[in-house]
């Protein structure tokens, strides 16, 4: 979600005629992304401006912060931070250039933490996107779950969906500019409602985003992945409209959080472990493979080691491709702030430790299942560990390193596994194959 607000944010400005600079210590403008998630990503921030102003002592750069950390601290960050100019809000990017017009003409303290205009321009043009072969297109913005733990509905409003013949004609365009890999990305992509179902009468299904699903794979686009969806929501439709589908990647995001069911009632997830169990049934039984991924937080106020334990049979029960664990990082001015956090650190680094264990063991034997089998895997460049290596993904989301050339990059090729590493692959470029098989 950052990498996308960060392209779209570069569009405006590069629209209103500013570039981005060859070095950082040659910008004029050093504007930071900001993510308030965990205390630890918040803090990074104020550590990085700090460098900055050092190293351009004399001749500072206009300073700004922009994303979640702007929205929720607001002008706080002008006291904690003086060198910083402009505090951009998280609906306020398309305003970018006026803001830093505002800056350079010598306001001291410039604030956006407006609504989006009327108008929300998504247009993000090709030259920013992190990828030529891979692009995010974001089909909604915002949170109205309020888990108890999180600050997102604070940083990024409530719910906001897209409309559908906006994200079709993005991806159409996408496809025809080139690109072969889309992700819908959303906080909750699964809770997309937009104003008017226009433009999905001829798609099926049971929720507005099965039927957008089967709207964006009728545009022909290679390779559509789709992250995250939210547990409550994730109405098994979307695995038909997988199956349906061979362009919909065989790869879902579907974070736990935790496997006890005393703890999701005091996160206030709205699911519990059972109604999750079904979901993750329906997965493991479409009619080809489909690469689960979750993420779980350790610690959080109140759980016990028996609450932990639950989490740890739940983690062996859905055999994960790959777990995002984090320890639970009070978020000031959310409900579960209120509780007292009192799993010690000790505990959660154990808890941590133990869980992490645990999956590296159960993905060391989905990992080793595919040596001798075949991936489609798109080629989005060089390895960064060696030069005559090419990486990219596997359609269930896997790195995949083999050996081959340059010119491979933005092809999608078919890779045989030779090796399986904690969190890659390792195989040899398959020709002659057809494109698409598991
Ligand atoms: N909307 C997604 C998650 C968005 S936040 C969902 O509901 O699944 C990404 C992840 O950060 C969450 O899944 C959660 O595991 C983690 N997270 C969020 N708030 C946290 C907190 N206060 N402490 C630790 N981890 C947190
Ligand atoms: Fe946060 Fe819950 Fe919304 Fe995910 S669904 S962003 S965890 S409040």
């Amino acid at each position: 979600m950052n990498v996308a607000d960060t392209e779209r944010a570069a569009t405006r400005l590069s629209e209103a005629g500013y570039h981005l600079a060859e070095t950082e210590d040659a910008a004029d403008v050093v504007i930071f992304n900001t993510c308030s998630v965990r205390a630890r990503a918040e803090q990074k921030v104020f550590t990085r401006i700090g460098e900055v102003r050092s190293y351009r002592k004399g001749r500072e750069p206009l300073i700004g912060v922009m994303g979640c950390v702007a929205q929720l601290e607001g002008a706080t960050i002008f006291d904690h931070a003086p060198s910083v100019n402009m505090v951009i809000g998280t609906r306020a990017t398309d305003r970018l250039p006026a803001l830093i017009e505002r800056a350079m003409g010598g306001e001291r303290r410039t604030l956006d933490l407006g609504e989006r205009d009327a108008e929300d321009n998504w247009n993000v043009s090709t030259v920013e996107r992190h990828s030529p072969y891979v692009a995010f297109v974001p089909i909604i913005e915002g949170c109205n779950k309020f888990c108890t733990y999180c600050i997102v509905p604070y940083s990024r409003g409530r719910e906001r969906s897209r409309r559908v013949y906006e994200i079709v004609r993005e991806v159409k365009r996408l496809r025809d500019e080139g690109y072969r890999e889309v992700h819908l990305i959303g906080q909750n992509v699964n809770s997309y409602r937009p104003k008017s179902l226009e433009g999905l009468e001829d798609y099926q299904g049971a929720t507005p985003f099965s039927r957008l699903l089967r709207a964006v794979a009728a545009t022909g686009m290679e390779r559509i992945k789709f992250t995250t969806s939210f547990p409550r929501d994730f109405h098994t439709d979307i695995v038909a409209a997988m199956e349906e589908h061979w362009n919909l990647c065989d790869w879902v995001h579907l974070p736990v959080q935790s496997g006890s069911d005393r703890i999701l009632r005091a996160m206030r997830r709205g699911h519990k472990v059972s109604d999750y169990l079904r979901r993750v049934e329906a997965i493991k039984n479409a009619g080809r493979r489909i690469a689960l991924t979750t993420d779980i937080i350790v610690g959080f106020p109140g759980e016990t080691e028996e609450d932990f334990e639950d989490t740890m049979r739940l983690v062996e029960a859905c055999q994960y491709d790959s777990a995002y664990i984090f320890k639970y990082s009070t978020r000031p001015g959310t409900p579960a702030s209120k509780l007292s956090d009192d799993v010690t650190g000790a505990e959660k680094t154990a808890r941590f430790l133990a869980l992490e264990r645990l999956q590296r063991e159960i993905q060391r034997g989905i990992y080793a299942n595919y040596v001798g089998r075949e991936v489609s895997v798109l080629v989005e460049g060089e390895s960064a560990k060696s030069a005559e290596d090419m990486t990219g993904h596997s359609s269930c989301h896997k790195v995949v390193n083999f050996k081959g050339n340059k010119e491979l990059a933005g092809k999608v090729v078919r890779v045989r596994i030779l090796e399986a590493k904690t969190n890659s692959l390792y195989g040899e470029m398959v020709t002659g194959a057809k494109a698409h098989t598991a």
